[in-house]
């Protein structure tokens, strides 16, 4: 059996380690193998593995933040395997932080009830996980090719048999397991790297597998903005008791929610933008600096290097912050074994949408979702399992004639951060699809496929945002503020057949 794994994060080598027990193994990846959002993770990994902890309770804090929209198997799934998914990761080597006692460190953050979040090096577990999992890769037996992008599936008689990458190679597989990651860099603003532009969606979209709520884009609200990019500063820091601050220097959030600081991470970042708007400034402030200094330089070693790389200090002062595109809720449909719509074809990580997060992600479960479903998916294609059935609900669709596509990668993040951003309208996002029919029919850049695949994503999102007419979990619509109990079903979509 030969299985064809995309993407080097998290959900795609834990894939390739799991998959190469039985069977032949090919791992590609558009860049390097640890540019990923995996190793800019900063916060950690949440999982109820403590006996004052239960994944009960786990799941109530998920369910809760997703604003209605949790597919509470899928929550389950998650939480109630978060100490099996800590254990693998011990076992490939990840250096969980521990306390005095030799017991893992737990923090505390956003919209968890209780401290279940392991990190590792402080605030540096994505790049101790992701550098666990390529010491395990290069030990395994799995053929890795680096700076190929997948930019076709191969689809025969409705079964997913291969890819194709941008050397116009074709590479069969038995089964494919997307692994692509996030969709933030299809934003001018995004804590993502530049490689993070959503290809599995479109992809899977493309070879007829049904996308679920692409509108579900999740801004980070605390990112250090300097010029176009954004730095991102921990939730953890507010674990800790940093407060946000208007242009007056006073507290807002406490006005806001109950939980302050510490609210879901929409209702933080949807305040920040009319704190902003109305102190017409460009960001507003957050300060850590009354915690004593030795203990945020080590507690803090990545965001504290990384702002005074910028020119601040978290010890000294408060620092300027904006919401910036972070994590993509939406995604390739999947059920909770990892299977997509198409049969052969399998999603894993922050390209699918298990249902875990619903309308919003709590902090730290998305590493978790990406160990659990990534090695679940490898069950699936370990028992040559069918497709997932087709979900229930209306499925709008989509015509792909005349091809979607985007005269620029500038123009394409500037019409999704202007105008699919954190705060949407009709008259926008009516705008924005404007622009990419206009694209299209000037045949877009069509010389650069992985351009093609972004703006059929960022097309997607724009189009399920107008369809939702209602403010839910992360999808703020200005002129529909309110949750409407009609839309608390999920969006799906499908590529419209000619
Ligand atoms: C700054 C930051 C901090 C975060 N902090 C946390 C945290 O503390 N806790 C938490 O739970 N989550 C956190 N997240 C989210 C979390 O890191 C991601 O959701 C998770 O790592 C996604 O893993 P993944 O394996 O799905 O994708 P990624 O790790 O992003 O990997 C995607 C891979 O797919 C490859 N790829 C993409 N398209 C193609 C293509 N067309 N062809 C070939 N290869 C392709 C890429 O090159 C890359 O190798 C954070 C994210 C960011 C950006």
């Amino acid at each position: 059996m030969h299985v064809l794994v995309i993407g080097s994060g998290l959900a795609g080598i834990n894939a390739a380690l799991l998959a190469s027990e039985f069977a032949d193994v090919t791992l590609l990846s558009k860049s390097e193998l640890q540019d990923t959002n995996t190793q800019r993770a900063q916060g950690g990994i949440a999982a109820a593995i403590t006996a004052l902890d239960d994944p009960r309770l786990h799941a109530e804090d998920t369910i809760r933040a997703g604003a209605g929209l949790c597919d509470p198997v899928a929550v389950r799934a998650l939480t109630a395997e978060g100490a099996n998914a800590i254990e693998r990761l011990l076992k490939l080597g990840v250096n969980f932080d521990r306390d005095r006692d030799g017991e893992l460190s737990l923090a505390t953050e956003g919209a968890h009830s209780t401290p279940r979040v392991l990190h590792a090096g402080g605030d540096q577990t994505g790049v101790h996980i992701q550098s666990a999992l390529m010491r395990r890769l290069a030990e395994a037996n799995v053929d890795v090719r680096t700076g190929v992008a997948v930019t076709d599936l191969t689809i025969e008689a409705g079964r997913c048999v291969g890819a194709t990458t941008d050397g116009r190679e074709t590479i069969l597989a038995d089964a494919v397991i997307l692994a692509t990651g996030g969709a933030g860099a299809l934003y001018r603003t995004t804590t993502n790297p530049a490689n993070a532009t959503g290809d599995g969606v479109a992809l899977a979209f493309r070879a007829g597998a049904v996308v679920r709520d692409p509108e579900f884009v999740q801004f980070h609200p605390t990112a250090l903005v300097s010029e176009d990019s954004a730095f991102l500063i921990s939730e953890a820091l507010r674990g800790e008791g940093a407060v946000l601050l208007n242009s007056d220097g006073d507290r807002f959030m406490a006005d806001v929610h109950p939980d302050a600081e510490l609210a879901p991470r929409s209702v933080v970042a949807q305040a920040m933008t009319e704190t902003m708007r109305r102190d017409d400034s460009e960001h507003v402030l957050l300060d850590v600096s009354h915690l004593d200094s030795d203990f945020l330089r080590e507690r803090f070693p990545g965001v504290y290097r990384g702002a005074l790389q910028r020119g601040h200090d978290i010890t000294a002062g408060p620092i300027p912050v904006a919401p910036a595109a972070h994590y993509h809720m939406g995604g390739i449909y999947t059920d909770i074994d990892g299977r997509t719509t198409v049969q052969g074809l399998f999603a894993a990580g922050e390209c699918a949408s298990t249902g875990a997060h619903g309308a919003n992600r709590v902090a730290s479960n998305s590493l978790l979702e990406a160990v659990v479903f990534s090695s679940r998916a490898v069950e699936s294609v370990r028992s040559n399992a069918n497709q997932a059935d087709i979900p229930e609900g209306e499925i709008g669709t989509l015509r792909l004639n005349p091809i979607c596509g985007a005269p620029s990668w500038s123009s394409l993040r500037r019409t999704m951060n202007d105008l699919v951003g954190i705060s949407r309208t009709d008259r926008d996002l009516r705008n924005a699809i404007e622009h990419f029919g206009e694209w299209s029919e000037r045949g877009g850049d069509q010389a650069d496929p992985s351009l093609t695949l972004a703006a059929l994503t960022a097309r997607l999102i724009a189009e399920a945002a107008l369809q939702r007419t209602e403010t839910r979990g992360s999808h703020l619509r200005l002129d529909y503020p309110d949750a409407s109990p009609a839309w608390q079903r999920h969006s799906l979509w499908q590529l419209a057949r000619e």
